[in-house]
């Protein structure tokens, strides 16, 4: 398979800097309707810059900001993107039950598919909540109707990861025997290490060289694209500071100001598409995105 002309995926989850798992702790849901929301110029501001660099992308939304900002998800999917599905509430997966889990994906993708017209094949858990012990998500997923899931991230991390899953792009098998494609976080291997170069935190917190060195190895060395991922709320420095841990105030406000810049830097340097089309050109789903 001539796998080196496909794009990489361009994603975006679009949530709220009070969305944030890594805040969470610190911040109470029922406090989400009084805060100052910076969802909607974020979101305006990638699209301008993706615009500039002539990049599609594959957006993720989170069914909450869905439902406040229509128009906003109507924008995104009149230039050319992809909507896909970030779930409702945030919630992580495995801290639901399966039958909440069921509930609310169901209605976020039906707000997105009401609200854009077209049918939404792509899910991403929250904090790639797809864990081990969540793996019965999928087959949800394949019962809703979604074709691909962008959520299994093969790391070590104290929130989410799969260390030993397959890194590729790939139609796997779910615990109910039913198929759906998955296109993992991207990792590179360097000294038999899976180092996390694919964005948000890591793409904010390592040195541009490192990222660019991890993306351009899955490209050349392993002939294949790689996904990158961002929040709008990373090219957002202005936005209110929460009293946090240590570690998650490191997480969430480390280089906020230098994150557009790179990322200019990173849509000069790759090619990027929408995950669908990247993954119809992978040959794991038929031109309508429906499974081959
Ligand atoms: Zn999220």
């Amino acid at each position: 398979m001539q796998t080196m002309n496909v794009p990489n995926a361009l994603t975006v989850d679009v949530e709220d800097y009070f969305h944030v798992a890594a805040l969470a702790p610190s911040i109470h849901r029922d406090s989400w309707t009084s805060r100052e929301s910076r969802v909607v110029g974020n979101t305006r501001n990638l699209l301008a810059i993706f615009e500039q660099f002539g990049a599609q992308g594959t957006f993720f939304v989170l069914g909450w900001v869905a439902e406040r900002y229509p128009e906003l998800i109507r924008e995104i999917a009149a230039r050319g993107h992809e909507v896909a599905c970030h779930g409702f509430s945030h919630r992580l997966v495995y801290e639901q039950s399966l039958e909440e889990f069921r509930e609310e994906t169901r209605h976020a993708k039906n707000l997105l598919e009401d609200i854009t017209g077209s049918a939404v094949l792509g899910y991403r858990a929250a904090s790639y909540s797809i864990v081990r012990e969540s793996l019965w998500a999928l087959d949800v997923l394949v019962e809703l109707g979604f074709v691909y899931d962008s959520s299994i991230f093969p790391v070590h991390h104290d929130r989410y990861g799969i260390p030993d899953a397959e890194r590729a792009p790939h139609r796997l098998s779910t615990p109910n025997k039913q198929s759906i494609v998955e296109w993992p976080l991207s990792t590179a291997k360097a000294f038999g290490i899976s180092i996390p170069v694919s964005g948000g935190g890591y793409f904010r917190l390592l040195p541009y060289w490192l990222t660019r060195w991890g993306l351009t190895s899955i490209n050349r060395r392993e002939q294949r694209p790689f996904v990158f991922y961002l929040h709008p709320w990373e090219i957002d420095p202005g936005q209110p500071r929460v009293a946090a841990s240590r570690l998650s105030r490191f997480r969430h406000y480390t280089n906020l100001g230098k994150c557009e810049m790179r990322l200019r830097r990173l849509l000069g340097e790759f090619k990027f598409g929408t995950a669908r089309d990247g993954l119809v050109q992978l040959g794991l789903l038929s031109v309508d995105g429906t499974k081959r």
